[in-house]
């Protein structure tokens, strides 16, 4: 299995230094890739990634919500085609230092389907640039 980083990434990079094997990977360019993404090969489930999240953005790839509420004040990174409405976001969100593209706060109660991370984390390393880095 692997653990799968969804749409409530802000990009913080918390995870990136707790993974043993080094499996996390800051998307780019962020336009296309706005979050950061797990090797699904590399990943060994340890689960030292998610508390350390901020925004509770990880999950175990069979945990991933199909209905995700929304808390006050959480925002959704995505790119401009699946996010139109959103806007750039640089600077502290939760005590955090964050910098996304393109993200907006759709509100406290907004339900949405986390579930396509899952694919797109895949996605990231068969064609996305940290395949490539890899080699
Ligand atoms: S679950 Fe463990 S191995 Fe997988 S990405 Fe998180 S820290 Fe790395
Ligand atoms: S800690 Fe959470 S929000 Fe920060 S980069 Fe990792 S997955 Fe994204």
């Amino acid at each position: 299995m692997t653990h799968v980083i969804t749409a409530i990434c802000l990009r913080d990079t918390a995870c990136v230094d707790v993974c043993p094997v080094e499996c996390i990977i800051p998307g780019k360019p962020e336009s296309e890739w706005p979050w950061l993404y797990i090797d699904p090969d590399t990943c060994i489930d340890c689960g030292a990634c998610v508390p350390e999240c901020p925004y509770e953005a990880i999950f175990p790839e069979d945990e991933v919500p199909t209905a995700y509420t929304m808390k006050a004040g959480q925002y959704l990174a995505d790119t401009k085609a699946n996010l139109p409405d959103g806007k750039p976001l640089d600077g502290d969100v939760g005590g955090h230092k964050v910098k996304v593209e393109n993200a907006k706060a759709p509100g406290a109660g907004f339900v949405i389907d986390l579930t396509p991370a899952t694919e797109l984390n895949k996605a990231f390393f068969k064609e996305g640039p940290g395949y490539s880095a890899k080699g």
